[in-house]
């Protein structure tokens, strides 16, 4: 099977309590289960990272359907390309929520999306060892 990994990054816009973020997990697990994507939800002082992984044609519609709700905008994709195997195979749609984190956790996620958002050329490599330290 043919598979693509798409991240992007965004804003909230508007503050998001965790009783909704629950709720957006929650929908995601459900639907991207039945597409067969996986992946991860990194939220972060008002930003917002994902990792979809999957079939590039579903992976790619959900992330047009993804893009068009409301509660974020200036959605910026970072890589689209195809992948070998899954970075977040047991993780349906897994919430990395820095803002219950301590307080250096939160800087450390803070700034690294800060990085994503400025890297646009972020090298693949680079982005993988986010991804990792994300994931950790
Ligand atoms: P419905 O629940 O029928 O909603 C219809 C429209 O209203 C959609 O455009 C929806 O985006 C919008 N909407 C829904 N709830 C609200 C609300 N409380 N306030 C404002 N607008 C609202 N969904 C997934 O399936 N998989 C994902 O991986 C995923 N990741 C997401 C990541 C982020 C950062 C955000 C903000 C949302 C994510 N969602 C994800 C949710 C997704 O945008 C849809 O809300 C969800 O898929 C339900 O879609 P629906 O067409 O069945 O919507």
């Amino acid at each position: 099977m043919e598979l693509a990994r798409l991240l992007y990054i965004s804003e909230a816009t508007r503050p998001i309590g965790p009783a909704e973020l629950a709720g957006i997990v929650r929908t995601s697990q459900q639907n991207n289960a039945t597409k067969g994507i996986t992946g991860l939800l990194v939220c972060a002082g008002g930003q917002f990272f994902q990792a979809l992984e999957g079939d590039p044609l579903r992976v790619s519609a959900l992330y047009n359907h993804i893009r068009a709700d409301p509660r974020h905008t200036n959605a910026v994709r970072l890589q689209f390309k195809p992948i070998g195997t899954r970075l977040f195979a047991e993780w349906g749609m897994e919430l990395v929520h820095a803002d219950h984190a301590g307080p250096i956790d939160q800087d450390r996620m803070a700034k690294a999306l800060i990085r994503l958002r400025l890297g646009n050329g972020l090298a693949a490599d680079e982005v993988d060892v986010l991804l990792r330290e994300f994931r950790s």
